[in-house]
């Protein structure tokens, strides 16, 4: 990711921050940039034009990582035709690789962890006044969660963070070893955040955390996610709010009925089951049954009408047996998901399950991610159909890069919706005006991937916002 901003006096150092991984790592790379520029840093458009080539990483794989490790590599003759260049390695991987990263990429000037975030104007002036090497990987850091508003990449829609870390240790996971413990930041903070981005024309906000619907531990008093979710529904200006992601263990009835009764809480659970067999969750140390969670979405479609679930599934787990297999499939069939993201597995050094024999072969891994695949394509087509002739509401991004001369937006349950602009729109004001505007969309055609519809009950006067 790239973001611009206004350099201040005094400061004309361009910076270039790269992002890899989740939603988590790209508010983390817009935190960054509002600290950098306040600080009076400037961003360069492209890795060429920069002073600092920030890249901030992501762990949850090996495969990330030697990713990054090839990115700085390739890097290494820029750095020989510059050696004023500064590079530096943020977040995650930087966390877990620590001063190997030095080590093994000798030219990499600065490694600042998850914790570290907020210290980087400050780090990064020491750098260029001669210090040619840090490691900063504090884990008791404070977590930075102090952001320029106006610094964020889309002027509708923001992520806020309400917690940070996780304390699950699920087998396969190394999350809890590079964000470390669970942190809950205060309802006043996040309240103040948002208003302060509805004040700067934001619509739709999705609160992040990696065991979000666990937020509120370690606070004083009774805050809960449904808490919080009732202090910032009635925020002026702010129409949607999403939260990611559950864990289905921390789900409760309280936050079920909270986006059933709030009219700016989206109908949208993320809510992954990783697998329908109780023998495998027990291996994954996740903490509930299928049973429980079948009970789960069984509620939540009670209590919340409409309401879509998404999941994440994890195939070829050590020791699953084409009985624990079907499971997972009967789950997935069960429950069916709006989308689900689907993973072979694959050991990862630092989490417990490396010490279990990875005993699936390869291709029974990529036959079930097959089948699975192809099952929640046939479940989210049949779902799409199902809204032929509806209405929906749709929150327009802008123009869609497949479906030229048609417009993209999503509904309040995380659906694609493409369709074509209002006549009398000519392109100008489709590219300008549009995006950010609630409009209602009847859906005529669908994939399983994407609805298409025609806007309804449209006037001109609605693009003035
Ligand atoms: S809940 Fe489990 S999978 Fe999710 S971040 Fe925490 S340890 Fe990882």
């Amino acid at each position: 990711m790239i973001s611009k901003s206004k350099a201040l006096k005094g400061n004309s150092t361009k910076v270039y921050i790269k992002t890899f991984g989740c939603q988590m790592n790209k508010l983390d790379t817009e935190l960054s940039i509002g600290s950098l520029a306040k600080k009076g840093y400037s961003f360069a458009e492209e890795e060429k034009d920069a002073d600092v080539i920030l890249l901030n990483t992501c762990s949850v794989r090996e495969k990330a990582e030697h990713k990054v490790y090839s990115q700085l590599g390739s890097l290494r003759d820029q750095k020989e035709k510059n050696p004023k260049l500064i590079l530096g390695v943020l977040g995650c991987m930087a966390q877990n690789e620590g001063d190997k990263i030095f080590k093994r990429m000798p030219h990499v000037n600065l490694v600042c962890g998850t914790r570290m975030f907020s210290r980087l104007p400050e780090l990064l002036d020491e750098i260029s006044a001669g210090n040619k090497r840090i490691l900063a990987i504090d884990e008791d850091g404070e977590v930075n969660f102090d952001r320029l508003v106006t610094q964020r990449q889309n002027r509708y829609s923001a992520f806020v963070s309400i917690m940070r870390g996780c304390d699950n240790y699920c087998s396969y996971c190394i999350v809890p070893y590079v964000r470390g413990r669970e942190f809950s930041r205060s309802v006043t903070e996040i309240v103040d955040e948002v208003k302060k981005l509805a004040d700067d024309g934001c619509k739709e906000v999705t609160l992040l955390g990696q065991n979000v619907n666990s937020y509120g531990k370690g606070l004083s008093g009774k805050v809960t996610l449904a808490t919080l979710l009732r202090e910032l529904d009635p925020i002026d200006g702010i129409e949607r709010i999403h939260f990611i992601t559950s864990h289905p263990r921390d789900m409760t009835k309280e936050i079920i009925e909270a986006v059933g009764e709030l009219p700016g809480v989206c109908e949208y659970l993320h809510m992954p089951a990783q697998s329908g067999s109780d023998r495998i969750l027990k291996k994954m140390k996740r903490q509930y049954t299928s049973a429980h969670y079948r009970e789960l979405v069984d509620m939540a479609k009670s209590i919340v009408p409409g309401i879509k679930i998404a999941s994440d599934f994890i195939v070829g787990f050590p020791g699953e047996t084409e009985e624990d297999f079907q499971e997972t499939v009967s789950l997935l069939n069960d429950v069916r998901c709006q989308n689900s993201f689907i993973f072979k597995y694959s050991p990862r050094t630092g989490t417990a399950a490396i010490d279990l024999v990875d005993d699936v072969i390869e291709e029974t891994k990529k036959s079930r991610n097959h089948i699975m695949l192809e099952l929640q394509k046939k479940i989210s087509s049949e779902e799409n159909i199902k809204m032929h002739g509806k209405s929906v509401e749709v929150l327009v991004e802008g123009e869609s890069k497949s479906n030229a001369g048609r417009l993209i937006g999503r509904t309040r349950q995380n659906q694609i919706v493409a369709f074509s602009p209002p006549e009398g729109v000519g392109q100008e004001g489709v590219t300008s005006a549009l995006p950010g505007t609630l409009v209602n969309v009847e859906i005529v055609d669908s994939t399983d991937l994407t609805l298409f519809g025609d806007l309804r009950d449209f006037t001109l006067n609605e693009l003035a916002h």
